[in-house]
């Protein structure tokens, strides 16, 4: 399963994204995340990020592809991922295609978020993480009012607060979805790839919505290695098989002592002469005894008549 969460931020992509990846057990790439993480680590690229993450706006495109190019390369996402926050605009987009085709791996489906911006704001203002797993909270949530710590790991940390999500930020972050994330909407609707959810509403809810809409994606990427594994079975008609061709005993000893196994004792190499010398012996004292008689007949007619 390949699939592409896309909405306005705040929408909700990632508190779904971490319930997709327990119920479907692929990962979720959240590049929003990963960049954070290049921050904290206080990488190269994460210096470079840093300036347009803080002023709510994109990093190149050049930082974000090549982030995701090699995470498409890991092993974990064979079977299929969950992409959080990437493709933001028609030029990602076009990347990732072409990153796609190359492997003959294409998308499943991609799920647009639908809320309300009154909604995004107030979503934002109250969003806060867990700097142990990751797991996203809302304070206010009904499930979850005025959380402060996280309930979900054994460490049980204070739950932080993204430096972006503040409402001067959030201001610019919606401002650049409109411009340049939106279009990727008919993009995706042109390919028939795209899929609507009601994103308001609890959490729960919003996942069964979510679950319902990607069904027919799901069952389509299931099936998809079942037939490939068919498809298989059939253009290869299965080889006969040769048999085995007996081994063949590698020494004398060997052979004799395979066939006293099997009760027939080789003959001493004294009889086995006699027996290969006996049908030639024996036509020599044949033909002697028929020389002698004929030598006596010729003897007797020659012999002078009396009388
Ligand atoms: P997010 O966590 O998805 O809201 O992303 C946080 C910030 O990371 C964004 O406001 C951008 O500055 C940056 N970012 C995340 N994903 C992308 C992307 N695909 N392209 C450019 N910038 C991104």
């Amino acid at each position: 399963m390949r699939i592409v969460l896309l909405g306005a931020p705040g929408s909700g992509k990632g508190t779904q994204a971490q319930r997709l990846v327990a119920r479907f057990g692929v990962p979720q790439i959240s590049t929003g995340d990963l960049l954070r993480s290049a921050v904290a680590r206080g990488t190269p690229l994460g210096l470079k990020a840093t300036a347009a993450m803080d002023a709510g706006a994109l990093v190149s495109d050049e930082i974000v592809i090549a982030i995701i190019r090699e995470r498409l390369g890991q092993m974990d996402v064979a079977g299929g991922y969950i992409l959080d926050g990437f493709p933001r605009n028609l030029a990602q987009a076009r990347s990732l295609a072409s990153m796609l085709a190359a492997i003959g791996q294409p998308l499943d489906a991609v799920v647009l978020f639908n809320v309300d911006y009154g909604e995004i704001t107030r979503r934002i203002s109250g969003r806060r993480t867990c700097p142990n797993c990751g797991t996203i909270y809302n304070v206010h949530d009904a499930a979850t009012p005025g959380i402060t710590h996280c309930t979900s790991c054994a460490a049980g940390p204070a739950l932080t607060q993204r430096p972006d999500d503040n409402e001067q930020t959030v201001t610019r972050r919606l401002a650049v979805y409109d411009e340049q994330t939106r279009p990727l909407i008919e993009h995706y609707r042109a390919q028939g790839l795209l899929r609507s959810v009601d994103a308001e509403g609890p959490v729960d809810e919003v996942t069964a919505r979510l679950i319902a809409v990607l069904a027919p994606a799901t069952a389509a990427s299931r099936s998809a290695p079942m037939r490939k594994a068919k498809a298989k079975t059939k253009a290869k008609p299965k080889a006969k098989r040769k048999p085995k061709p007996k081994p063949k005993p590698k020494t004398k000893a060997k052979a004799k002592a395979k066939a006293k196994a099997r009760g027939k004792a080789r003959p001493k190499a004294k009889q086995r002469a006699k027996a290969r010398l006996a049908p030639a012996r024996k036509a020599t004292r044949t033909s002697v005894r028929k020389t002698a008689r004929k030598k006596a007949r010729k003897g007797s007619r020659k012999s002078p008549r009396r009388g």
